[in-house]
């Protein structure tokens, strides 16, 4: 038997060989210094805040340098695969509108030549890559059940020696002959395809990655599993076949895959390819009594993208609060800068951490707060439609019904110097500005200083009767409430207030708030002229009917 036939024994349904695929995929055709880079999420039905961030930080580096950015799903571990996985990871890059050059569209359809871009569509790929680490005795097959290799370890931990597959544990099967083989193969035991590995723990490795510097490490000297037993890749394979066939130049992933590194270093040497560069960025974290560990799945809410769509916090907050934690300087361009756009912002390696940036949900809730008190009261609606769309159907009746009324109410202090900053969540629009729109009946009116309901009435009734002009201007209005404070001994002078408050039954903010209160139930409000002008003036009197009853 050669080693051709006894590889195609192993693997008899590759269709191409190792030639064919690398011309097929050509070296990329771009300037020397744009860069390549890549998201590889997996489908797990559940898109990590880590994915997200790392598929920002890989789309500037790659548009800022002229280069190109793709979206690759690994779903080669079949065991974490859930239904509709993939669909959740298009439709979050796709609500982020992280702008990716190459992707898949659908299961069927996709946008880029260097495609299939979802792993379980490139097995023949790796297969042929395997195939020829075969022939070239650089791989070999492995019968070892799940029990023989529970032995092993079991011995390695009595030993106090490493645990894996390596020098003296593998070299009973490295060392079957390809009879000995076929005749396994023949009785139809399953096996997995092994790297040989050449590589020694005693041997130093230095990697330079882009983030974290200079890296030292043992050399890889484990049989890892290339292909399982189904003829699905590792991650590890599927990554240097992937990574150099679709031209990725740098490497930018969670730095829980360092470990990885010897072994990858060693895939890509066998294989006879060029290593890309690493850039492994730092996690995010949490603090939790004191101490920091990773944003957990389990455990944060929040390392869920869907928690953000759900809670109806803006895309845009997320992806400034993303580039926050991604570069210390792009807080600091983003104040100076505060009506660029973002993706003007250039993400340099220089400033990542490299140790790890901690989540911070009451600081992405102010960049929230600022987006929306930053955007137009139309745009604003907009987004709260859409949002309450998916998320709160419930009001989209009053959304329609009350749309200007909702409109008016966002623009209140909205286009000045300081606007309002009410809100840092779709979720809490309208539950605050309910009292503007439809039938008003308040659960309680938050009455402040003045309760004596014969003083609150005298108010209202003062003033609707003789102040009230819907036509004022807001300077005409604020004067009459004075004028009116004065007739009715409060101190519309807060300053002559201070000095001698025993002269007066209180001041213009006691007298405003009265009036604030009836009209609205509640204390604390946007602006009280603009909120009259919105409700009108039969509104107006109807609500301070409903107080005098
Ligand atoms: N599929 C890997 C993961 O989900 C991707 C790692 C990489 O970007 O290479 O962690």
């Amino acid at each position: 038997m050669t080693r051709e036939e006894y590889a195609n024994m192993l693997l008899p349904k590759v269709m191409h060989d190792r030639a064919y695929y690398e011309e097929k995929y050509k070296k990329r055709n771009l300037p020397n210094d744009a860069m390549v880079t890549r998201i590889g999420p997996s489908p797990t039905g559940f898109v990590h805040i880590g994915t997200l961030y790392q598929a920002i930080v890989a789309n500037r580096l790659a548009k800022q340098s002229g280069g190109v950015c793709f979206l690759r799903v690994e779903d080669t571990d079949q065991k974490r695969l859930v239904e509709n996985g993939i669909e959740q990871i298009l439709d979050a890059v796709k609500n982020y509108q992280i702008p990716f050059d190459e992707y898949p569209i659908d299961m069927e359809r996709e946008v880029g030549e260097y495609g299939p871009y979802i792993q379980s569509k490139r097995v023949d790929i790796y297969q042929a890559f395997v195939k020829d680490l075969i022939i070239k005795d650089l791989a070999y097959p492995s019968f070892l059940t799940d029990e023989e290799k529970e032995e092993i370890t079991e011995k390695q931990k009595k030993r106090k020696q490493r645990i894996g597959y390596y020098g003296i544990w593998a070299s009973a099967e490295r060392s079957l002959t390809m009879d000995e083989v076929k005749e396994k193969v023949e009785a139809g035991i399953p096996y997995v395809i092994r790297l040989k590995s050449k590589g020694s723990f005693d041997n130093k490795i230095i990697v330079e990655d882009c983030i974290k510097g200079k890296l030292e490490f043992p050399e890889n000297d484990m049989d890892h599993v290339l292909l399982k037993s189904d003829g699905i890749p590792t991650y590890h394979f599927a990554h240097a076949v992937d990574d150099t066939l679709m031209g990725t130049t740098h490497v930018t992933r969670g730095d829980e895959w360092l470990s990885s590194l010897p072994l990858h270093m060693e895939l890509f040497h066998v294989l006879g390819f060029e290593p890309p560069k690493y850039a492994h960025l730092a996690t995010i974290q949490k603090e939790e009594d004191g101490k920091r560990r990773k944003i957990s799945k389990r455990k944060d809410p929040e390392a869920n993208v869907k928690f953000y769509s759900e809670q109806g916090i803006p895309v845009e907050a997320v992806k400034i609060y993303l580039l926050t934690l991604a570069n210390s300087n792009f807080e600091e361009w983003f104040l100076a800068n505060p009506d660029k756009d973002i993706e003007e912002f250039k993400v340099t390696f220089d400033a990542m951490s490299t140790s790890g940036a901690l989540f911070d949900m009451e600081k992405l809730l102010n960049i929230s707060r600022n987006y929306l008190s930053r955007i137009t009261a139309e745009h604003f609606y907009k987004e709260l439609y859409d949002w309450a769309s998916v998320y709160d159907k419930s009001s989209l009746s009053d959304l329609e019904n009350y749309k200007d009324i909702i409109i008016a109410t966002l623009n209140i202090e909205r286009n000045t110097e300081k606007p309002r900053k009410d809100y840092g969540m779709y979720s809490e629009v309208l539950p605050n500005i309910a009292y503007m729109y439809g039938d008003f009946f308040p659960e309680n009116y938050e009455w402040q200083k003045i309760t004596d309901k014969n003083e609150i009435k005298e108010i209202l009734n003062t003033y609707i009767e003789n102040y009230y002009d819907e036509d004022d201007t807001e300077e005409v209005w604020f004067n009459k409430m004075k004028s009116m404070c004065d007739s009715l001994g409060y101190a519309s002078n807060m300053k002559e207030y201070k000095k001698n408050p025993e002269n007066y039954k209180g001041n213009v903010v006691d007298v405003s708030t009265v009036i604030r209160v009836a009209l609205t139930g509640k204390s604390r409000t946007p602006n009280l002229y603009d909120i009259m002008k919105i409700l009108g003036v039969d509104e107006i009197k109807s609500r301070i009917q409903k107080v005098e009853e």
